[in-house]
Parts: structure tokens; C-alpha cells; sequence
């Protein structure tokens, strides 16, 4: 049996000698971080990729998150959100002392269903935060017209969408701040590392203070906390900048490659129309959960580590003290599985993988 472990994602890394001009800088300058040349020239590449007016690098997308609800003014109150999403969405919410209200997904795109959300707005209603979840666009349009109707404000988490474009705009710009995160599994990286956008000067300028501390030079503004990133990572933003789009079409391509080996032996979540996609994850729907589990441990014992994404639906979290039924997202949280899937995987590991499952179902 093959010894080498595959998991559901390896981090890209640039040549090494891109990086090292990057630290040879940095040792020049002695500036290692505090919005340093190399973070300011990072924010500006960004800037223009993503297509958005402001941008702030910043330490990770969970902190990225907590600053734009402060930066929005919300403090309490409920916020309305998806199940079916990476925890730190929702703990990020609960984290700012506000009340994560669950509204269930739409079964194709698994993104918040655009439909159930006015039934879910009370007097205590103060933000939406959707989810683009595996990079699939949500109901921006339905969505920004709720919020208009309302008063809410938007936050989009698209901590998975880096690189989508919808109806010919980049994603980053809908919503009132939108929220990427580069960790290290995410498909566009800088070690730790995520952003705000916004395409609103006063939201801009209230999350630069924040970001560091509240103050700029002796004088204070308001509460703030330390969300700077450092030259090194902005040095990792720029050197896997280059090669993005190039990872994108081959992740197109090994994409294709499971679509055409799995046909049509499981379910998958549906991309809109009008999207250019990123290709960032491979989910697929089992018809139960006993035949994900059996996989999963036939996966494993071939040495393949898949990963529950996402589970489980996090309206059934056990610290929270109220929450919502949310009965589709519950049900798909337990028969969804990613397989490993990035630019690198090897096209022979990638017929394993399918080998190996089709013998369960
Ligand atoms: C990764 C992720 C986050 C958190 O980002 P970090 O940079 O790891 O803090 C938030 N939301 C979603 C959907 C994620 O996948």
C-alpha cells in the first residue's frame, strides 16, 4: 500500500527564492511590520485584483469579521446567518456579544436561502451574514434588497470565494464589507492573514482605526484592537498573488477530471449562472450518512483523509443557549464530504480516490 498520506487540501508554496528577495528586504529596511512597504504594496495589488475601493490586510478573517461588525456599530442584537459554514462565522458573531439567528440553506447552492430570510427579521435585527460558501455566489441580488427594505447591513464572509467573479463584478464587492480569509488551507494564502473590503470611505476609515488599537498618534478615537499584519505575510501575499490565476485553471482542470470520473454517482452543490468560479473545494453529496461514514473509513485506511465540511450545521451547537431548526442544512451537514482536492494533487491519486469510493456506493 501506498505510505503517503493525502489530505483534503495542501498549502501551495512559491519558490523559495521569491520568497527569500521578499525577507532580504526586510532585513534591509529592519521594518517588520505596522503597514510596512511591503504590506502597503500588497494591500494595492490586492486591491486591484478584488477590484474594491478599500482594503485592509489583516491577521486572520476571524478577526476581520469581529472588526466589521464594530466597524458597523453593532455590538448586540441579532445578526442573521447560515448553518452551514466554518464555526468561526458564527463564533465571531457570538464572540461580539451578539445573537447568531439560523436560517436554513438552499438546497442547490447550500448558500442562506435568500427566500426564508424576512421571516427572520425582528425588531433586534441588525446585520445579514451570508456565507459564499466553497466560493458559490450567494442571492446578492435578494439579499441586497431585503437590506434595503430593513435598514440591515451586510457582511459577506468569503473566506472561500477568492478569485469569483459574479455577473461580471468580483465578489468582494457586495455587501457593505465583505470578509476573505487567507489561512493556509484557503485557496489564495499568507500563512495567516485575511481582509476587509468595503467600497465605503467612513467604513474604511473606521476599520483602520480599529485595526490598530483606535489611535493615531496621540490621539485616541475610539476602542481598538491590534489586527495588523506583518511584512512577512504580506511578502506571501505577494509572491502567491502571481501565481493565482494559473491555480485556478488547473484546479479548473482536476475538477473536471472528478466530474467526469464520479459522473453523476453523487449529488453536488450547484453553481449559479453568470459565475466564474474558483474551484476551491470538492464536495459531494452522499445518499445518507451511513454511505459517507463507510467511506470515510475505506477512504481512510487507504490513506486518504477527506474532511466533513461542514459538520455539523452549526444551529445545533452545543453552547448555544437559543437557536433555529434548520432542517436542510441539518440533513445535507451529514452526508457532505470534501475529497482532496488541490493544484497539486496527482492525477493517479485522484483516480484512487474515485476507485476507492465507487466500490462503497
Ligand atoms: C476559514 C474561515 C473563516 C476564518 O478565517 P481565518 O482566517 O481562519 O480566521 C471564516 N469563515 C469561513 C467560512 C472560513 O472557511
Amino acid at each position: 500500500m501506498n505510505s503517503k498520506k493525502i489530505f483534503v487540501t495542501k498549502t501551495f508554496l512559491p519558490p523559495l527564492k521569491k520568497y527569500q528577495r521578499y525577507l532580504e528586504k526586510i532585513w534591509k529596511t529592519n521594518k517588520l511590520t505596522n503597514q510596512g512597504p511591503i504590506l502597503k504594496k500588497f494591500e494595492e495589488k490586492l486591491r486591484n485584483y478584488l477590484k474594491v475601493k478599500y482594503l485592509h490586510f489583516l491577521t486572520n478573517g476571524t478577526l476581520a469579521l469581529q472588526i466589521a461588525l464594530r466597524a458597523l456599530n453593532i455590538n448586540e442584537g441579532e445578526i442573521i446567518t447560515t448553518p452551514f459554514t466554518y464555526v468561526a462565522t458564527v463564533s465571531s458573531i457570538l464572540w461580539e456579544r451578539c445573537t447568531p439567528v439560523f436560517v436554513d440553506i438552499n438546497p442547490e447552492t447550500l448558500c442562506i436561502d435568500a427566500d426564508k430570510i424576512e421571516k427572520a427579521i425582528t425588531k433586534k435585527t441588525k446585520a445579514i451574514l451570508p456565507v459564499h460558501v466553497f466560493g458559490i455566489p450567494c442571492d446578492v441580488k435578494k439579499i441586497a434588497e431585503i437590506a434595503k427594505n430593513y435598514h440591515l447591513k451586510i457582511i459577506y464572509d468569503a473566506a472561500h470565494a477568492f478569485g469569483v467573479e459574479y455577473k461580471e463584478k468580483n465578489i468582494f464587492n457586495f455587501g457593505d464589507i465583505s470578509m476573505g480569509s487567507f489561512h493556509a488551507t484557503k485557496i489564495f494564502h499568507t500563512i495567516e492573514g485575511g481582509c476587509l473590503t468595503t467600497n465605503n470611505k467612513e467604513i474604511s476609515d473606521k476599520i483602520e482605526l480599529i485595526k490598530r488599537f483606535g489611535h493615531n498618534q496621540n490621539n485616541h478615537y475610539m476602542l481598538g484592537i491590534n489586527a495588523k499584519a506583518s511584512e512577512f505575510q504580506a511578502a506571501m501575499g505577494l509572491c502567491n498573488l502571481e501565481y493565482i490565476e494559473k491555480l485556478i485553471e488547473k484546479r479548473k482542470k482536476l475538477y473536471e477530471m472528478y466530474n467526469q470520473l464520479l459522473g453523476d454517482s453523487f449529488q453536488k452543490p450547484k453553481i449559479p449562472k453568470s459565475t466564474k468560479y474558483n474551484f476551491s473545494y470538492y464536495p459531494i453529496i452522499f445518499k445518507n450518512e451511513n454511505q459517507l461514514l463507510k467511506a470515510v473509513k475505506i477512504l481512510n485506511k487507504n490513506n486518504i483523509y477527506p474532511r466533513r465540511y461542514f459538520y455539523p450545521s452549526l444551529n445545533t451547537l452545543p453552547y448555544l443557549k437559543n437557536s433555529q431548526k434548520c432542517s436542510v442544512s441539518e440533513d445535507i451537514s451529514k452526508r457532505i464530504l470534501c475529497l482532496p482536492f488541490y493544484e497539486g494533487i496527482w492525477k493517479k491519486d485522484l483516480i484512487k480516490i474515485v476507485k476507492v469510493l465507487m466500490k462503497q456506493i
